[in-house]
């Protein structure tokens, strides 16, 4: 079995879910006592969290990018970032190692197109819904029709995450403004939503909306455990 590096803390609250489910994929592949080699180094979100809100991506990455460093040395032979919104420096990241880093938006595209879906709403940090990092990728190398929620929607969605999720909050409120938001890309035409931000399934779940949800923790943990026991 290979040992999974992650690179976490962004919040802690999806890092810990990355554990759990990596460790209960294993133990459904493998039964018994087996569980995951990883090795986790969870940052302070409050650090990383000043430098998006300055601007200084750069910096940001240069952070993650050395702790990448630091989980290949202590002998990851992969690097997961456990957001998506860092993965706006995952090329950055990606080159301070010479082991794979697994990214986020690939894993979940691979999955939406392995069930034939094209068209997709994407919730997630304005920096995920709005830069092109991301909806460009899962547009331009993934061929996928991706819709954001309207502006007025998308700062909703963005507080909700840093004010309340991150911070292990779940709000009944939040949850109907989710629904809601939800209700209207499929009313857009939208055949799934994507849950591109590592917390959002501590808010929603199929029962908050009659389309498929593509949950990108789940779906970047268990492509996880797909490439460490291959
Ligand atoms: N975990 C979140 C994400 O998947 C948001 C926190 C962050 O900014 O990294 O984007």
């Amino acid at each position: 079995m290979k040992t999974i590096g992650l690179i976490g803390g962004m919040s802690w609250e999806s890092s810990a879910l990355y554990y759990r489910i990596i460790n209960e994929t294993v133990r459904n592949r493998l039964a018994g006592l087996r569980s995951a080699r990883i090795i986790l180094y969870s940052l302070d979100f409050a650090d990383i969290e000043m430098l998006q809100r300055a601007g200084d991506w750069a910096a940001a990455g240069r952070e993650l990018g050395e702790t990448a460093r630091r989980l290949e040395r202590a002998g990851a032979d992969f690097v997961l970032i456990c957001t998506n919104t860092m993965h706006k420096v995952a090329d950055v990241i990606a080159a301070f190692i010479d082991i794979p880093l697994l990214h986020i938006a690939d894993a979940t595209a691979e999955e939406i197109k392995s069930q034939g879906l094209q068209r997709v709403g994407l919730l997630g940090t304005s920096y995920t819904m709005e830069d092109d990092f991301y909806r460009g990728r899962l547009t331009a190398l993934h061929g996928l029709d991706v819709q954001v929620p309207n502006e007025r929607e998308r700062r909703v969605v963005h507080g909700v995450i840093y004010d309340e999720l991150c911070q292990g909050i779940a709000r009944q409120s939040s949850r109907e403004a989710f629904r809601e938001i939800m209700a209207g890309l499929g009313a857009a035409g939208a055949q799934a939503i994507i849950l591109g931000c590592t917390e959002i399934a501590l808010l929603v779940d199929s029962r908050d909306t009659p389309l498929p949800l593509f949950d990108t923790a789940r779906i970047h943990a268990e492509k996880a455990v797909h490439l460490a026991l291959e």
